[in-house]
């Protein structure tokens, strides 16, 4: 059997070599049109690497997959976190679990998975073509036909495997499939409030952040930067309403609540309690937020920092109450500063068999990775969406060889 895999990514070499072990006889060809394998795979978690995520805390795998959740669920059956992290400690590779769940190699070196699975490649004797990058696909009766723009030649079965792509294009060679438009996710947003800038660097832990007249929120660190909104809770919101923040060209109003999670009842009660002070706003306030920030957050909610707390009126009080539990931003965009991190949209889930990750109306040509319409939020999860759909696919190939 020959078996072409198109691209070499996380999704395509990882398939590669989980089938070549299964089937050594199985011929496996790899076209990657860029001139070295596993580019981006190089550049993950700022080159660290954060291969997967142990789960521990998603309660609702739509949470972390806010497109494609209930087929990771059925393909976890298959090869899940636990079986990945497995996987990469019995190829030698010693991984590292952080406080926030996030798996990474103890080396922190991205350029060990990359190497550990060259190796492997190379060990299974699995050929890979560089500068060759894939025009078209055909599905004929007994085989697929894969030209560049050089080659064209025959295989029996074949793998996309190339990843996310900002326009449908990207696609566009796979034989009249459904490709779900894609939009950006996991971005930055600009803030079109220039006096946030004045607050660049700043940390806040436990923030809650919404897009305003909707459901989507997320919570986490917020990052404030030069130009906005950064950081895991946005990143997180970003992914959760892509579609949506797609739709109104990213143009919309950001709700941020500051309190670590508290409503606004409990946000109430802290400030009636403050308000018992003789003390003076500017100095006395909660504790999680900066000196800085609350200088800032005062003079939103038009209180001078030299009032003293017991001054405070029930009118200055509401509008702080406000600005504490649902801060008011307008967004100028997002922010493209070092691009997109991953796709949503891709291959609908619906063109494909859950069981085998094949085209249903061509079921010689399977998918995998970030090319399928899956996508997750930061902290490991799009890496194991790409180690599962491979996998599953080697086991799925390797089942007709
Ligand atoms: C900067 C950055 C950091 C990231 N960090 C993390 C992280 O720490 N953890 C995490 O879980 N996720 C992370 N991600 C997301 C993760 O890298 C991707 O979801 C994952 O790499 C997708 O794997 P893939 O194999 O589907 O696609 P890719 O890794 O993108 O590989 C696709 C390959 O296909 C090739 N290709 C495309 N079209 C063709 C064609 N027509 N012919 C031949 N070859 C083609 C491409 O050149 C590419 O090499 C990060 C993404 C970025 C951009």
């Amino acid at each position: 059997m020959r078996v072409a895999i198109i691209g070499a990514g996380a999704a395509g070499c990882f398939c590669a070599v989980v089938l070549k072990r299964l089937r050594p006889e199985v011929d496996v060809t790899i076209f990657e049109r860029a001139r070295r394998p596993m580019v981006k795979l190089a550049l993950t978690g700022g080159g660290r690497c954060n291969l997967t995520n142990t789960f521990d805390h998603v309660t609702d795998l739509a949470q972390a997959y806010p497109r494609g959740a209930r087929l990771m669920q059925r393909l976890f059956r298959q090869f899940g976190p636990e079986e990945t992290f497995r996987w990469w400690e019995e190829q030698g590779v010693r991984l590292v679990v952080q406080d926030d769940d996030c798996v990474f190699p103890a080396s922190q070196d991205a350029r060990e998975i990359v190497g550990t699975l060259l190796t492997a490649m190379r060990q299974a004797d699995v050929h890979l073509r560089t500068n060759a990058k894939v025009t078209n696909v055909e599905n004929g009766n007994a085989s697929c036909l894969v030209r560049t723009e050089t080659t064209c030649e025959t295989f029996d079965r074949v793998l996309v495997a190339t990843g996310g792509s900002p326009r449908p294009s990207g696609l566009a060679f796979l034989p009249d499939t459904a490709i779900v438009a894609p939009v950006p996710s996991l971005f930055a947003m600009n803030a079109g409030d220039e006096s946030l800038h004045a607050l660049t660097g700043t940390v806040v832990e436990r923030c809650q952040i919404a897009v305003a007249g909707t459901k989507f929120r997320a919570e986490g660190t917020l990052l404030l930067t030069h130009f906005g909104f950064s950081g895991p809770a946005m990143l997180r919101l970003s992914s959760y309403a892509a579609r949506h923040l797609a739709g109104l060209d990213y143009r919309a109003t950001l709700l941020v609540n500051w309190m670590q999670g508290a409503n606004e009842e409990e946000v109430r009660r802290t400030l009636t309690t403050f308000r018992q002070s003789t003390k003076l706003t500017a100095n006395h306030h909660p504790l999680h937020l900066t000196s800085r920030h609350w200088l800032y957050l005062l003079t939103r909610a038009h209180v001078a920092p030299t009032q003293r707390w017991d001054a405070l009126n029930a009118k200055e009080a509401n509008r702080l109450l406000s600005v504490l539990t649902a801060d008011t931003y307008p967004t100028a965009g997002r922010c493209a500063y070092k691009g997109e991190f991953v796709t949503c949209g891709g291959v609908s889930l619906r063109e494909v068999d859950s069981a085998t990750l094949a085209l249903k109306h061509h079921p010689r040509i399977h998918l995998a990775g970030e090319a399928l319409d899956i996508d997750g939020i930061t902290g490991g999860f799009n890496l194991q969406a790409a180690w599962t759909t491979g996998y599953v696919v080697a086991h799925a190939i390797a089942r007709d060889a």
